[in-house]
């Protein structure tokens, strides 16, 4: 079994992207800027962004954290990022999701410029995904792909099942392996017979957000899995989707969690700040 170690990809990529900061920033006399706006107080929420704000220290990213209280307006919060938008100094900009429930979600992301948009969520930015434009791709998705290339995991004519369709993961994910030629099918809550869809699979991303949810008798010795779900369990240990001690012993390979795609998502957040601020400067 190949153990696919989203750390070490992470870590090469944050070695990569420190010496294009490095280069950014001697030609321009500044260094790229990500500003993240939180509306709320989940600790979980705060846990995120704090990484973001560190990692994008540690390449040498400007980075800054735009705290607004829960019960902010949707007018306030667009006002807030329409400022964003607007200030020269700054490339990227991310709303941290989830945003609470009297804040309408496609109202935001209408809001973001399209070329700060750090998390590749924008109604644009999904065009260009599907339409095979260059420009900056959603994180987790994107960092999957990193993952697979790294370890040498062919995709080109190989079939893949997505599991989840959601914006953020789902979706793009489908597009992504589909950009790389894989055969595609995009499996969700109300597939029938997943267990035959995921045995005609020979890549296989999991991300339905249920915890411990597949176990080894979905798998087989030519499956490729990733695992993109992120639990806390009972006793408060990172968890997926996936049954990874009993999947890992008969499957060819697999992420862990953690460990797996998480450590990828915020490299390659960083990675599209910095696309996005090249894009700006040309
Ligand atoms: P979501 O709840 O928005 O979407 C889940 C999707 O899974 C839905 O499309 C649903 O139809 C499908 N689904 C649910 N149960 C299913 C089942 N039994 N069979 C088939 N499909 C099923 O979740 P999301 O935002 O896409 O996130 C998915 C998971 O990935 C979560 O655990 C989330 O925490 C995690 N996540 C991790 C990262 C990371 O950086 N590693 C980033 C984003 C999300």
């Amino acid at each position: 079994m190949i153990l696919l170690d989203g750390r070490k990809v992470a870590e090469d990529l944050r070695a990569k992207l420190t010496l294009d900061v490095n280069e950014f920033t001697k030609k321009f006399n500044r260094a790229p800027c990500l500003k993240v706006i939180i509306v709320g107080d989940d600790p979980a929420s705060h846990v995120y962004v704090k990484s973001k704000h560190v990692a994008c220290q540690k390449v040498g990213m400007l980075s800054e954290i735009v705290n607004l209280e829960a019960s902010v307006t949707q007018s306030k919060l667009e006002i807030e990022i329409q400022k964003l938008n607007i200030d020269p100094d700054v490339d990227g900009i991310l709303v941290q999701l989830p945003v609470p429930k009297h804040i309408d979600l496609t109202s935001v992301l209408k809001a973001i410029d399209p070329m700060k948009d750090a998390d590749g969520l924008t109604f644009l930015s999904t065009g260009y995904l599907w339409s095979d434009f260059e420009h900056v791709q959603p994180c987790t998705p994107s960092g999957v792909i990193k993952i697979l290339e790294y370890y040498g995991i062919p995709i080109k004519g190989k079939r893949a099942v997505v599991i989840g369709r959601s914006q953020i993961v789902g979706k793009p994910m489908a597009a992504l392996l589909l950009k790389k030629n894989a055969t595609v099918t995009i499996a969700h809550s109300h597939t029938e017979n997943l267990k035959h869809v995921i045995q005609e699979s020979e890549i296989v991303v999991v991300a339905a957000g249920k915890m411990g949810f597949f176990g080894a008798e979905y798998f087989n010795k030519s499956h490729v899995v990733v695992d993109v779900g992120i639990h806390k369990d009972e006793n408060g240990k990172l968890a997926g989707d996936v049954k990874f001690a009993e999947v890992s012993p008969i499957v060819k390979a697999i992420t862990p969690v953690p460990g797996g795609v998480g450590p990828m998502t915020i490299a390659c957040l960083l990675e599209n700040t910095i696309q996005l601020a090249k894009m700006r400067m040309r």
